[in-house]
């Protein structure tokens, strides 16, 4: 039988009404001759409120611990949408992590998928079982801990299962009936995409668009699983992330992502000798900050100021581990200055290959409206800028109607 993976987000499971609504939607594809692997999120804010609970316990908290605690709520969830299945006459069975397994390396709190073992759910849909309804977001490492995937971890579980059931499809139901232009809690004028390519949309996840995990769409481009966005509350169609080749729309630019908590962090005055980036970023690699840009200013007698960007809740650990290289004369500076008070914003699309003046496009809007530019990164297909956070909304939707997104292509 074909199968599909349908993958509820927290929104759609946030209460045992919206699970049962879910549920009929998965009955109505069991009605229609699938098999289905239904991969669920914990209930809309529980995994929050488990953060919330290791943190209050434990300042420096063990992660193998953190794991345990925090891949409960997907545990929950999936047990109650496998008993309303069954009630509504649906032969269904819950499957935590570990239970598959999902395999996983042993980075908690952020492992990635190594192996999906996928003979005890084959032999189930052998046997006649629809439905196998998988807790997402977690997996167990080669130690036999529990271990989860990071935040917005779920849609990365559906893709993986997607890839090792080979499914038809992976659907992603959430609070938004698709990917749109940008954030439409931001711009009420965001335009809902019918399809948009795995390319455009690994640097919209990787640049802030959290509708869909960036790991997941990442394993969907290498494993071309056909993955679709859509709503949980509405009948309606979402959008298809799928190879730019069956895309007819051209928009130069597809999208605007941003990410609201970012730093700029500047080491003034540093001696510029061959090796410096090397023992500035190798400190900061080893104390897992995710450097993101990266500016060498115009260096004098010798000296040079470096400036990068990260994000704010890594500020602390930056610090620490630059003082310690510091300390032990790796490196050497006048002074650590860290601006907590930024935001990145960048445009994405493949068309930004094949025009030019797509940057300064992007540069004039943002000037005409009072935005300063603090630092600009660019690539194949994005340009990304840090901005006062207090720009934020502005500069969004400042692009958003520069590149004319509203409207179609
Ligand atoms: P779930 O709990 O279902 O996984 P998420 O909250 O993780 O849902 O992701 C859905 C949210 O992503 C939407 O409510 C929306 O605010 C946000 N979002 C950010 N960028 C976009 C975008 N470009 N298109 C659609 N939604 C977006
Ligand atoms: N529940 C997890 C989170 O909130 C995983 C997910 O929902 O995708 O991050
Ligand atoms: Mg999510």
């Amino acid at each position: 039988m074909p199968r599909l993976v349908m993958k509820f987000g927290g929104t759609s499971v946030a209460d045992l009404s919206r699970i049962e609504a879910a549920a009929a939607r998965v009955r109505r594809e069991v009605e229609a001759g699938h098999d289905v692997i239904v991969v669920v999120s914990a209930m809309a804010g529980k995994t929050n409120e488990l953060v919330g609970w290791v943190r209050d316990t434990s300042v420096l908290y063990d992660a193998r611990e953190y794991d345990a605690v925090v891949a409960s709520g997907e545990v929950v969830t999936a047990g109650l949408m496998a008993l309303r299945l069954q009630q509504m006459g649906v032969d269904a069975r819950s499957w935590q992590g570990w239970q598959v397994p999902v395999r996983t390396t042993s980075a908690h709190g952020a492992a990635r998928i190594e192996e999906i073992g996928t003979e005890a759910i084959a032999a189930r849909f052998a046997q006649g079982v629809r439905v196998a309804v998988v807790a997402g977001f977690q997996g167990i490492s080669a130690e036999n801990r529990v271990t989860t995937l990071g935040r917005g971890g779920s849609d990365t579980t559906a893709v993986a299962f997607a890839a090792a059931f080979d499914a038809e499809r992976c659907d992603i139901y959430t609070d938004v009936d698709g990917i749109y232009t940008t954030d439409p809690r931001i711009e009420d004028r965001a335009r809902k995409l019918d399809r948009i390519a795995y390319e455009e949309m690994l640097e919209l996840a990787s640049l802030g668009a959290k509708v869909l995990q960036t790991r997941s769409v990442e394993l969907a481009m290498r494993y071309k699983v056909r993955l679709q966005v859509l709503s949980s509350f509405e009948d309606k169609p979402g959008t298809l992330v799928c190879d730019e080749e069956e895309i007819m729309e051209s928009k130069v630019v597809s999208g605007v992502a941003f990410q609201r908590d970012e730093a700029k962090m500047t080491l003034i005055s540093v001696a510029d000798r061959p090796g410096i980036a090397a023992a500035i970023f190798g400190p900061l690699a080893d104390a897992g900050v995710n450097v993101d840009m990266i500016v060498q200013n115009i260096s004098e007698d010798g000296r040079t100021d470096m400036t990068f960007s990260c994000p704010v809740a890594e500020v602390p650990r930056a610090r620490a581990a630059l003082e310690t290289a510091m300390a032990e004369g790796h490196i050497n500076y006048h002074g650590l200055d860290a601006d907590t008070d930024v935001a990145k914003v960048s445009i994405v699309g493949i068309g930004m290959r094949s025009h030019a003046g797509v940057a300064q496009k992007m540069f004039r809007a943002l000037a005409d409206e009072g935005v300063n530019i603090k630092v600009i990164t660019t690539s194949e297909i994005k340009t990304s800028v840090l901005i006062d956070r207090k720009y934020l909304e502005l500069a969004v939707q400042a692009l958003h109607d520069a590149f004319e997104l509203d409207k179609a292509g």
